[in-house]
């Protein structure tokens, strides 16, 4: 079946209302002539409002996470408020959150049970460290986390679900993986969705390449069989996105 590319953009904990509102402006022009590219970014939320103001209607505005309920809890936004924001996606299960504030595969899977009941697409995060890909690992802990968060997903919900193989050995560190071992896990990934939800969903569900992607070497991941698009950090505050996201515009060939 086809499915439409997706690539999102996430800033982290970057940029300034000034350098948002040009970068954004600069996508306005440079991404909306491709409305077969679902195009979705991901500023921080103090700036979720503004890059919604400034951003195109046919790019996509999404949280960087959020939290399962509304309440005392300092500093955070819940799957509610986002919706409220009118915000269509949340990112969840990055492996900053996941590494670096240490939310557990428990704390992610309530994550995206929340999100899910508010109807937010949910980019759903997965991927190894370095230690665990050279012990032979990728599987195991891929299969690991979508086992937490996923097994439980109603049918209807899991046209809300795009996954991100993100290998936490390649972000941020310019050290893409090969387009060989980003279509053996995004392989293994639609596999696990057959084996253990359905044929349907594993052919009808986005799954993402993540991890130092840019303009140079984004086609030759494109060109793989099983990755729908990317989830791009980095890249996605430079120019050099729009060259990503028309990147998926091309056909693609069987590899
Ligand atoms: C990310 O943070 O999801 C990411 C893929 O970052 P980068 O593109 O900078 O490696």
């Amino acid at each position: 079946m086809s499915r439409t590319p997706f690539v999102g953009g996430n800033f982290k904990c970057t940029g300034t209302a000034s350098s948002l509102t040009s970068l954004v402006k600069g996508f306005n022009d440079s991404i909306t002539g491709y409305p077969e590219v679902e195009v979705v970014i991901a500023p921080g939320t103090e700036y979720l409002g503004l890059v919604k103001a400034v951003a195109h209607r046919n790019i996509g505005i999404s949280a960087q996470n959020c939290v399962p309920k509304s309440g005392a809890y300092t500093g955070e936004m819940s799957a509610e408020q986002v919706k409220d924001m009118g915000l269509p996606y949340v990112i969840l299960g990055h492996s900053e959150r996941r590494h670096v504030f240490r939310e557990t595969d428990a704390e992610i899977a309530a994550k995206v049970k929340a999100a899910l009941a508010q109807k937010l697409c949910v980019i759903f995060c997965v991927g190894e460290k370095l230690d665990e890909r050279e012990a032979n690992k990728t599987q195991e802990v891929c299969f690991h986390q979508m086992k937490a968060a996923l097994t439980t997903i109603a049918p209807a919900d899991w046209k809300n679900i795009v996954i991100a193989y993100e290998p936490v050995w390649a972000i941020g560190t310019g050290k893409v993986a090969s387009p060989e071992q980003a279509q053996e896990a995004t392989a293994l990934i639609r596999s696990w969705l057959s084996d253990n939800i359905n044929a349907s969903v594993a052919s009808s569900t986005r799954i993402l390449y993540g991890g130092s992607v840019n303009a140079k070497n984004c086609a030759d991941l494109w060109a793989r069989r099983d990755i729908d698009g990317f989830l791009v950090g980095g890249a996605s505050t430079k120019p050099e996105f729009s060259e990503i996201v028309k990147a998926c515009v091309k056909p693609k060939a069987k590899l």
